[in-house]
């Protein structure tokens, strides 16, 4: 018996990084999971590759939608439904940067950040959330950022990852009622094609960056996809019911001082 036997999940960002690692994880722990991103193709190979995928009764979904765009999303929440019979759980972890220092931060940065991270978990959450509130069960997880305390070059970025927070501690006491837990992780440094392209800006080698920025926090190493992967089956797990609206850091200590 695994914690997501019979459990649908629907995954956003999830064709490769720390998306990927979560859908993987829902899986081999009995999930049926939607990947949920931008590129269709990207999204039916990797729903393709992830455990369970060879039999019919345990397959998965590969979804494309921009997660920004309203009437894609209620498209996609809604063929989730009916292509795989339901919907328990939503991660909102689609992202993107486009980093600058303030004076430089063009409107399109801002507003690009603020649609996909901001707009498109509540364009999500709210299409998730009747399904939920109707069957008087559900987990909601938000990826939020050790960014949120505040970054150099990343106004857009952290202000988004701060909303997030909100925004979590705000379903956690309106859906709460409903049998529904919402809650968010907040990821330090995890080698991701996301932080790979932040060493590309600041023209360092991948693995001098990854090495100086695990260097730089107590446990003395940066973190992985599966290290979220891990936290995000636990707190969308039945194990995990009593907790609701809380903001869980995964940086290896990196916020302690
Ligand atoms: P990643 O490797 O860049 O993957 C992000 C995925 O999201 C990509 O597959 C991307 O698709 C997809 N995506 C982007 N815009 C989208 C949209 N509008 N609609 C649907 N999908 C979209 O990123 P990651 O490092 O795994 O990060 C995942 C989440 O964790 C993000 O929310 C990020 O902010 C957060 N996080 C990451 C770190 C870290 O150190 N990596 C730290 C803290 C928080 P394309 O490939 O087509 O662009």
């Amino acid at each position: 018996m695994g914690r997501y036997d019979g459990r649908i999940a629907l995954v956003t960002g999830a064709a490769r990084g720390i998306g990927y690692a979560i859908a993987q994880r829902f899986a081999q722990e009995g999930a049926r999971v939607a990947v949920v991103d931008l590129d269709p193709e990207a999204a039916k190979k990797a729903a393709a590759a992830l455990p369970g995928a060879d039999h019919p009764r345990t397959s998965h979904l590969g979804i494309g939608c921009d997660v920004s765009d309203s009437a894609a999303v209620e498209a996609a929440v809604e063929k989730v439904v009916s292509d795989l019979g339901g919907i328990h759980v939503l991660v909102n972890n689609a992202g993107i940067t486009r980093d600058n220092l303030l004076f430089k931060m063009t409107d399109e940065d801002w507003d690009l950040v603020m649609n996909v991270h901001l707009k498109g978990a509540f364009l999500m959450t709210r299409a998730a959330q009747k399904h939920f509130v109707a069957q008087k069960f559900g987990k909601i997880l938000n990826l939020s950022s050790v960014s949120a305390l505040g970054n150099r070059g990343q106004a857009n970025y952290s202000a988004a990852k701060m909303g997030i927070q909100g925004f979590t501690r705000t379903l956690g006491i309106e859906l709460g009622p409903f049998g529904v837990n919402a809650n968010a992780i907040a990821p330090g440094f995890i080698a991701t094609d996301m932080t790979d392209a932040t060493a590309a800006r600041l023209g360092l080698p991948v693995e001098e960056f990854r090495k100086l920025s695990g260097e730089s926090n107590p446990v003395r190493r940066v973190g992985y996809p599966e290290d979220i992967a891990a936290t995000a089956a636990f707190l969308c797990s039945d194990e995990a019911s009593y907790i609701t609206g809380q903001t869980l850091y995964v940086d290896g200590g990196a916020t302690l001082d």
